[in-house]
């Protein structure tokens, strides 16, 4: 592809992020920082936990010899046996180092696995709404993205799915909880997803939010309930280091072909260029692999915005995790409706830029107070839409 197409087709599919990204830094030039409500980054606003931090400093000091230096494109064995022993004794499955790929970041994951899996033409299916970058991670290894709507609670739609695949689908990627809906998908659906997926088709169960879940929700075991799955993986969200790219891909143990896989992927972290993952975040995470920051505050800041927008008259269902919310717009045209709270100096992203108009994405990694002072804003937005 050239690079003016690229730069277009980002321009058109999949900028809306970035694009706000910029109005924003605009708008706070013309208005003041504090008169600008920023919903568009998932960026945690959170510092990492404590013990993540005090494993940093102790990993520096220890100044191991060769700490910087290449290790096997898999990551350091250590590390993938430690990752490997909680995944057993969370799925009861015999995960071992081997089902285990260190990787940039989820989306390292998802990319390997994918140039591993494709061939010219495959097909990939993505559960709309999605979060944008799949669509290029998928077209990146020459795969075509299938795009198959989810029922109206955000669920996988079962029927629809199953009239999508045909003998060239490679694979279908999940997502709970998920962006930008929030939705966490139920045992009982992923169940059914199982029994559709049949050689050589793969589910790519997508997790980088799996311990932001509210309420006190049991997050699906996706690996255990998927006969043929893998999990992508990242403590961006979970520690609120998205910056650091630590991450890794686990196959499952009941894959037929898990030996040719296994070595594919290593292969492709090598190729893709990522080489391997980031060496001394792959001590930090695992040494402390269950550390997550207060997911009370997200929720929080959930029950608070759900609320207020709900009492205002918008359709705003509470997530069930992630730190997104996806409040309906009250008008059909989403884009226009963000002009409208723009005039409010608040930045939202339409549902568009994930493929379903009619919807707004709110990050809750937006200051409490921050997001209290919008809310005037919201409800004046609202109220205009509806004279209009
Ligand atoms: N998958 C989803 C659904 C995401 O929202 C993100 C990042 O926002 C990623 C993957 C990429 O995660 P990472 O930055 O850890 O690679």
């Amino acid at each position: 592809m050239s690079i003016s197409r690229l730069i277009a087709e980002q321009m058109e599919r999949s900028s809306w992020i970035r694009r706000m990204f910029e109005i924003g830094i605009e708008l706070r030039r013309e208005r003041g920082a504090e008169n600008v409500f920023d919903f568009t980054l998932g960026n945690p606003d959170v510092e990492p936990p404590e013990a993540v931090i005090a494993e940093l400093r102790r990993v520096v000091a220890q100044n191991r010899p060769r700490s910087h230096a290449y290790m096997p494109n898999a990551g350091y064995p250590e590390i993938r046996a430690t990752i490997s022993r909680g995944l057993a004794e969370r799925t009861g499955l015999p995960f071992t180092a081997q089902e285990i790929i260190m990787t940039n970041g989820a989306a390292g994951a998802l990319n390997i696995f994918l140039k591993a899996i494709l061939d010219p033409a495959d097909e990939v299916i993505l559960l709309n709404p999605y979060f944008p970058e799949y669509r290029f991670y998928v077209e990146n290894h020459g795969g075509k993205a299938v795009v198959v709507e989810t029922d109206a609670r955000f669920q996988p739609d079962i029927g629809r799915i199953a009239e999508a695949i045909t003998p060239r689908t490679k694979a279908i990627i999940l997502n709970t909880p998920n962006n930008p809906t929030g939705a966490v998908y139920t045992e009982a659906c992923l169940r059914e997803i199982d029994r559709l997926i049949r050689e050589p088709m793969i589910a790519i169960s997508d997790e980088p939010y799996r311990p932001l879940i509210f309420d006190g929700i049991q997050p699906p075991e996706t690996l255990r309930i998927l006969e043929r799955s893998v999990m992508a993986w990242s403590w961006s969200k979970a520690m609120a280091i998205p910056g650091e790219r630590a991450g890794y891909l686990a196959l499952s143990p009941r894959l037929a072909e898990l030996a040719p896989l296994r070595d594919a992927c290593t292969f492709a972290n090598r190729i893709l260029g990522f080489i391997n993952a980031p060496a001394i975040w792959q001590w930090v995470a695992g040494a402390v692999p269950d550390a997550t920051v207060d997911v009370g505050q997200y929720q929080a800041k959930r029950d608070l915005l759900c609320d207020a927008l709900a009492a205002m008259g918008y359709d705003a269902p509470r997530p069930e995790g992630s730190f997104y919310v996806f409040p309906k717009t009250p008008i059909a045209d989403d884009v226009a409706f963000i002009h409208r709270l723009m005039g409010e100096g608040i930045l939202a992203v339409p549902g568009s830029g994930f493929g379903r108009g009619g919807y707004m994405r709110l990050s809750l990694t937006i200051d409490r107070a921050a997001l209290e002072r919008s809310l005037p804003g919201f409800e004046r937005a609202l109220r205009a839409a509806a004279k209009a």
